[in-house]
């Protein structure tokens, strides 16, 4: 699992085989709306409650938006998994909701209904709200619970709109991409035009958030501009993750790796290693070998732990890390598959291992730059 996204976590929990994680910036948005609309909104449109009613109505209203983005986002997971997608959790942060995808779906139709399910529930919960309100409003029910499901009633739909804006990766994005992908049958040109229209719509979004800042809107102008930020961010780093999965999905690490990695043998004193070894080719990391075989690494800074007075008769196959903990790929492994696995917190470097035989070592540089040459000598046709 990638262990930096967890950070700021406050909340984690199961749903429908999903893992839901709440990250500490949602926390404190929902502080922030909850706050807005029982000081601002609520007591605007829904005269003559106590502040008490107004906090009460807020408080359901935000735990309701927090269950209608997770059920959004389930909707885009469930038919994910239809088709054979997994989603490694949902996540609630600054921006709403995201679930985590980390593979594309692998036809256009797959994409579309994936895309469309989200808003879909959005527009089925946003009409329920509704109907709720209605009903409990005629039936003589609390105000604060009608004004609460009505207010939910109508984000739903607006959040179902919003969603469906035509910018990759929102989800508006992501249906124009399946249609273009349809018509043309190029997912990469199909991505190449959603993306830009994404980053396009994330400029205009910060354009208008400054307008709108300098207009007298300065609390909502910012958070345009953060969300316009974002939204380009997101449709350029999908932009070039697609470069990279056309330029390096396909080749196997074994072509990419460095061949030549200096070994360390496992009976070699720590004495001779430092002088004879370190001393002449410092490296960051030596793969011990014993008998042809690899059994670990040794990183110098961990040498540091033993005692020097025993550095003359403890031999590196004692004091190396054991290779189970040692990140490794496969020579045959795609090397793009290698990249994602380095970015979502791999290392920087992994051994290629084939049973139990060193081939080579891989590291991020070597792929970035195998990625930048792949760019300049095979420019995109399409
Ligand atoms: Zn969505």
């Amino acid at each position: 699992m990638d262990q930096a996204s967890d950070k700021g976590s406050v909340l984690r929990f199961r749903l429908l085989g999903v893992e839901i994680n709440v990250h500490v910036s949602w926390v404190l948005v929902a502080l922030l709306i909850a706050w807005s609309l029982a000081s601002g909104a609520f007591p605007v449109l829904y005269e003559g409650l106590p502040r008490s009613g107004y906090w009460l109505m807020a408080i359901v209203a935000v735990i309701g938006l927090a269950v209608s983005i997770v059920l959004h986002e389930l909707a885009h997971t469930l038919v994910g998994r239809a088709y054979g997608l997994s989603v490694d959790r949902i996540t609630l942060f600054l921006f709403g909701g995201v679930a985590e995808l980390h593979e594309e779906p692998k036809a256009p139709v797959a994409e579309l209904l994936m895309a469309i399910a989200g808003p879909a529930l959005s527009v089925v919960l946003g009409l329920a709200f509704g109907l709720a309100a209605g009903a409990i409003k005629a039936g003589g029910g609390a105000p604060e619970l009608a004004g609460a499901f009505a207010y939910l009633g109508t984000l739903n739909l607006v959040l179902a709109l919003f969603n469906m804006i035509p910018a990759f990766p929102m989800d508006g994005g992501r249906v124009l991409r399946a249609v273009i992908w349809m018509v043309t049958r190029q997912a990469d040109r199909a991505t190449r035009i959603a993306a830009r229209i994404g980053m396009g719509f994330g400029v205009l979004l910060m354009v208008g958030g400054v307008a709108l800042a300098l207009a007298g809107g300065l609390a909502s102008g910012l958070w345009w501009v953060l969300i316009g930020l974002f939204l380009r961010t997101a449709a350029k780093s999908s932009l070039s993750d697609m470069e990279a999965r056309r330029r390096l999905g396909g080749h196997p690490v074994s072509e990419v790796m460095a061949r030549r990695v200096e070994t360390a043998p496992a009976d070699m004193t720590i004495d001779s290693f430092v002088n004879f070894r370190l001393y002449a080719s410092h490296h960051g990391m030596y793969p011990v070998v014993q008998a042809d075989r690899l059994i670990g690494v040794v990183e110098p800074d961990d040498l540091l732990k033993t005692p020097r007075d025993q550095w003359a008769h403890t031999s590196l196959g004692e004091v190396c890390k054991p290779l189970e903990t040692v990140a490794q790929a496969r020579p045959e492994e795609d090397a793009f598959a290698v990249l994602e696995r380095m970015r979502r917190g791999g290392g920087a470097r992994m051994l290629v291992v084939d049973r139990g035989q060193l081939m080579g070592l891989v590291t991020l540089q070597d792929l970035v730059e195998r990625l930048a040459l792949a760019m300049k000598f095979e420019p995109a046709t399409s």
